[in-house]
């Protein structure tokens, strides 16, 4: 297909024709809606080609359909494939920040992980597994959740790549749970486990958003004796999070970060569909300043998790992820940015 021609560099004639759908591209590309109508073709993330592996790519989009770690509603299993369903809108350039995360990255979607619908435990295993496989030759994967359970083994292919990673977080909930109904791996648990298992550098760990009711009014404390900085929603309240971000670059900087985006982050009038929703959270516009914020810093993989379908009618909580995933995409190290002509 076209999309696969002749390597050339990035001189001034890329530059000027970068818009071009029909040129041949180094890089593979999103399938163009002037190609195929954008409700057709195969729903891949962003309509990019799929492969079986990371080899020889960039970046992957990897889906992990998975949510027997979820204390409320389940569903976050059908999250990859709603994502993607919702990502056919999706166009290559970031009109925003100008980035151009398919003019020099190689990215392709490689599908989801196998999970065990009957077993907790060896889902575990197979994503770790998975995720050792794919960062082994430096792909930066963006994954689509699943529940949140699946960061600890994410960390855990991480750590062995990378030693202890730096971490921004956004959710509602901390996730450092001991135990929930008396288990240790669930999706309220897996920063409890990434610390005992000496996954992060915890200096250089951020949470945002944290909110709600909780079973002891210190519940965030154990976060901050861990030394991560907790930033509660009330404080991201009316304003804009740049600023914020500045200082949280400031301090995860200097090593590998990992992004792990829990959508019921953000307001339930924004993202409804999750398993646990909690109000007051933060805003469409603010999740754009939290990505898009932690650009310029070794961001060795990001995740948006916590979708389920089965609460969004509408589709607006994937579409939302989506389009998350796609910002997380166009912060990773080599993304240019065309500068204004
Ligand atoms: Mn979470
Ligand atoms: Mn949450």
């Amino acid at each position: 297909m076209a999309y696969h021609g002749a390597a050339f560099g990035f001189g001034p004639r890329a530059r000027l024709t970068v818009n071009s759908p029909d040129l041949n591209h180094r890089f593979n590309q999103p399938l163009g809606g002037n190609d195929m109508p954008r409700f057709g073709g195969i729903a891949t993330m962003m309509r990019l080609p799929h492969q079986q592996t990371a080899d020889g790519l960039d970046a992957c989009f990897v889906g992990v359909p998975f949510d027997l770690g979820t204390s409320n509603r389940s569903g976050a299993r059908f999250g990859p494939r709603q994502i993607r369903a919702e990502s056919v809108l999706l166009r290559p350039y970031n009109m925003a920040t100008r980035a151009a995360p398919f003019d020099s990255l190689q990215v392709a979607d490689i599908g989801d992980v196998a999970t065990n619908a009957y077993n907790l435990l060896d889902s575990i295993e197979r994503i770790a597994a998975a995720y050792e496989r794919i960062v082994a030759n430096g792909c930066r994967p963006i994954t689509l959740g699943g529940d949140h359970t699946i960061a600890l083994p994410i960390l855990r292919a991480l750590r062995k790549r990378h030693g202890p990673v730096g971490l921004v977080h956004v959710d509602a909930h901390a996730d450092v749970n001991d135990t929930m109904f008396g288990e240790k791996i669930a999706h309220g648990t897996p920063f409890r486990r990434a610390v005992e298992e000496g996954l992060l550098d915890c200096q250089r760990v951020v949470q945002i958003g944290l909110r709600g009711t909780g079973y002891h009014a210190d519940d965030f404390d154990w976060c901050r004796r861990q030394g991560f900085r907790v930033v509660q929603a009330e404080e991201c309240w009316y304003r804009s999070l740049a600023p914020l971000m500045r200082e949280v670059a400031e301090r995860v900087g200097g090593g590998p970060v990992y992004l792990s985006f829990d959508i019921d982050g953000l307001d339930p009038s924004f993202a409804p569909g999750t398993g646990t929703p909690e109000i007051g959270g933060l805003t469409v516009p603010q999740a754009l300043e939290i990505i898009r914020g932690v650009r310029g810093l070794d961001v060795v993989g990001a995740d948006v998790v916590e979708v389920a379908p089965p609460y969004d009618p509408h589709g607006t909580t994937a579409l939302l992820a989506a389009n998350l995933a796609y910002e997380m995409l166009c912060v990773l190290p080599g993304v240019v940015y065309r500068e204004r002509e």
